[in-house]
């Protein structure tokens, strides 16, 4: 999936949270929204997601595939999402959580048990979690769970995922290893995918390109060697600060 944002600003009443956002995002790669908190990268994100909607106030478009979606349902994006605090449902085991998306499909494009069941094998397989099938959350780690989720968001197969601060609650090592799995799934599975971060390791690390967002403006856009040796002013100079 293509997907281009044009001259999307976006107001939540008196304050501006996005101003004139230009952004080509190409089918397959993954883009990191970098910036400090607050900038907008989750507004800018949850609008792509169709969360946030551009209303009569705000300014610009969305295209999917050079359709306009802004004003379209969330449900017509065919979007996956993996969000920190977007929990798996407790109650619920490791099979049950990835195959939910699968059983609310609408019914011409619902899968039979055993399609299903077949679906969520490999599911497990892709996140090395074989075997893991009736466990429940709490019997999984902070890395595991959030594998679990990231196989729940593409066991619809979509064509979009969306990614905010996946793993931002995990400590340093585990996330490490993730991004490092995240990125050769991404790679494999040639899906459009955009990564909320403010952690600069992380975007260097797996980010085809990389978007500087500051106070709701993009500050640059580049490959991650662009951005980090290149910086083109003031503000992405002393964000990046202590990384070159
Ligand atoms: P980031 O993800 O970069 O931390 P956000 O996109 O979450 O930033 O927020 C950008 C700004 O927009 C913040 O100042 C935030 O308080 C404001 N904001 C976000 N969502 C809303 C909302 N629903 N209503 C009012 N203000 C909001």
């Amino acid at each position: 999936m293509k997907i281009e944002v044009k001259e999307l600003t976006k107001y939540f009443g008196e304050f501006k949270a996005l101003e004139n956002v230009n952004l080509d995002i190409v089918e397959g790669e993954l883009l990191a929204l970098l910036g400090p908190s607050g900038s907008g990268k989750t507004t800018l994100l949850r609008m792509i997601a169709g969360l946030e909607t551009v209303d009569n106030i705000d300014k610009g478009e969305i295209l999917f595939n050079n359709i306009d979606v802004s004003k379209k349902d969330i449900k017509d994006r065919d979007i996956g999402f993996v969000f920190q605090h977007y929990a798996l449902f407790r109650h619920m085991t490791v099979f049950e959580n990835i195959a939910f998306g699968l059983r609310i499909k609408p019914k011409k494009e619902r899968l039979s048990n055993r399609e299903i069941e077949q679906k969520v094998i490999n599911l497990l397989k892709l996140i090395q979690l074989d075997g893991f099938t009736s466990r429940f959350p709490w019997q999984l780690s902070g890395g595991q769970r959030q594998r679990v989720a990231l196989a729940r968001a593409l066991a619809v197969e979509p064509k979009v995922l969306l990614l905010d601060e996946p793993f931002g609650a995990l400590d340093a090592k585990v996330r490490a290893d993730l991004r490092r799995w995240l990125k050769e799934l991404q790679e494999e599975l040639g899906i459009t995918t955009i990564l909320v971060t403010h952690d600069q390791e992380e975007a260097l690390e797996v980010a085809n390109r990389v978007v500087v967002i500051n106070r709701g403006k993009i500050e640059q856009i580049g490959t991650p060697e662009e951005v980090f040796h290149n910086p083109k002013n003031e503000f992405v100079i002393n964000f990046l600060g202590n990384v070159n």
